[in-house]
């Protein structure tokens, strides 16, 4: 059992015990990870850690106790308003990450469907299925429904016209992406904008992954449509400054076009015995070092050093997208409108690529196969990624060639079908490791080969799926013995 211990320890003992702790993270500073981390390099690195550790201990709970953060704040939404097409109305709240922005918006269409439109009694929200899971946790959280709507599997972008047609006399809000995380594909705001002025129902653009960059990369001359709160009829907009903006994590905003459209985010409950909580996010105490260390990497860098950002990951996308698509075998996705891509695999199973890739210390994210998109590769490429194009792309050409020797690991049709049988509500933990043993693994322990265990879920139901990892998760969440 961990306790605590009865003497502390000393600075030396214990920060040797959490540096071993780490032993086995991926080391996201080396430029071999293409998911999860965003590297702003060593020196805006050190100033975002100074200016969060000097913030530590400050709350943004009460602006009137700490008015530094509350300025901070204010600026920042303000940076983030300018920068996304935002007028002098534009107001937004700094969130803890891209979920927390979205659920904000979500939550401030649902109360003021509640208010407004009593003939609604139960309310959707439209959205392609690239949309991300943050809009589904959001309607699990809110009590909303999704119509899902299904994107070209060519391009993987939504019509307008399918939107428009999805919505129903239920319908309080409409979401699409600037760019999607699985394709990097930017939805036609513009025109579905167009159809949200009209039907009169709020339009939430989620650019949690391209908002900070996108207008750089319009600067750089690529071609970038409108997505912003330019576009008429786009009434929030969610930016993540945690990803492309490189601040420390726990940092993102999320913009209402103007202030009575933020109206319902607002929370307040004086119906206690304590101060009065007055918050417009899920979160009450916050720290003042996210904020403080994401507005430190934004003067550090500045929009020079953005912009020069910008160039070193066009270019460092450009050469990987075309070296990729010139190994035999591997196609891209779709045509991506920003720093990621996802490619898939022809003749060769894509899960063993990426252990192949995973054994020559590449990190490459498995997508799984989903409604009209079948399981990809994703790579999110940062600056931190550029030197190492060459020796990736000829790793990955290696990897390609070592996981067509290896001996198929995809699930025969007959287990598909057992798959589609089990109940998931009902799923127990022998049938879950009856599952897990199937695909090879034994125990919670993880495997040094996923394509197992990446198989069986790309072959099960979603909500087996969810099931299956909710179970796997539930036992690695468990205090030391
Ligand atoms: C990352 C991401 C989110 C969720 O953001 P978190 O910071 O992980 O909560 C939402 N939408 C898109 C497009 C994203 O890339």
């Amino acid at each position: 059992m961990a306790e605590i211990p009865a003497h502390g320890l000393g600075r030396a003992q214990l920060f040797e015990r959490l540096e071993a702790y780490r032993a086995r993270d991926l080391d996201w500073r080396d430029g071999r990870a293409f998911a999860y981390t965003y590297d702003p390099g060593e020196e805006a690195e050190a100033v975002a850690k100074e200016a969060y550790v000097r913030f530590l201990g400050e709350n943004a709970l009460d602006p009137t106790v700490f008015p530094s953060l509350l300025q901070l704040e204010n600026e920042i939404v303000g940076m983030a308003a300018r920068h996304l097409g935002g007028g002098p109305e534009t107001v937004g709240s700094f969130t803890s990450g891209g979920t927390e922005s979205i659920l904000m918006a979500v939550l401030a269409a649902r109360d003021a469907a509640r208010r407004e439109r009593p003939d609604i009694t139960r309310p959707n929200m439209v959205l392609p299925e690239t949309c991300h899971a943050a809009h589904y946790k959001a309607a699990h959280y809110f009590d909303l429904e999704i119509v899902q709507v299904p994107v070209d599997p060519a391009t993987c972008r939504v019509s307008a016209a399918a939107m428009d047609a999805a919505i129903t006399d239920q319908t309080i809000l409409l979401a699409a992406s600037a760019p999607s995380y699985a394709y990097g594909v930017i939805d036609p705001i513009e025109a579905i904008g167009a159809v949200a002025a009209r039907r009169g129902i709020r339009f939430h653009v989620d650019a949690c992954m391209g908002g900070f960059l996108l207008p750089y990369f319009k600067r750089l001359g690529r071609d970038v449509p409108p997505f912003d709160l330019s576009v008429p009829g786009v009434t929030s907009i969610s930016m993540d400054f945690h990803k492309y903006a490189f601040a420390p994590k726990g940092a993102s905003v999320v913009l209402h076009r103007d202030a009575s459209l933020r109206a319902d985010q607002w929370y307040a409950c004086s119906n206690w015995a304590g101060y009065t909580v007055v918050n417009q996010t899920a979160q009450s105490t916050r720290g003042g070092g996210p904020l403080a260390g994401c507005w430190a990497v934004l003067q550090h860098l500045g929009d020079e050093g953005y912009l020069n950002i910008s160039r070193i990951i066009l270019d460092a996308t450009a050469r990987l997208a075309a070296g990729i698509a010139a190994i035999d075998g591997l196609t891209l996705a779709a045509p991506s409108d920003f720093c990621l891509f996802s490619f898939r695999c022809e003749g060769v199973d894509l899960f063993h690529v990426i252990d192949e890739m995973r054994l020559r210390d590449w990190y490459i994210q498995p997508q799984l196969g989903f409604g009209s998109c079948p399981a990809a590769i994703h790579l999110s490429v940062g600056p931190g990624n550029a030197a190492g194009v060459p020796a990736f792309l000829a790793d990955l050409r290696e990897a390609v060639a070592a996981a067509a020797e290896l001996p198929d690991a995809s699930l025969p049709s007959e287990i598909h079908e057992q798959l589609a049988a089990i109940d998931p509500r009902a799923l127990d933990r022998d049938q879950f490791l009856r599952l897990l043993a199937m695909a090879g693994v034994d125990g919670v322990a993880l495997p040094e080969r996923m394509a197992g265990i990446n198989h069986l879920l790309d072959a099960a139901p979603v909500a087996l799926r969810e099931a299956v990892l909710i179970a796997f998760l539930n036992e690695l969440y468990r205090p030391p013995a």
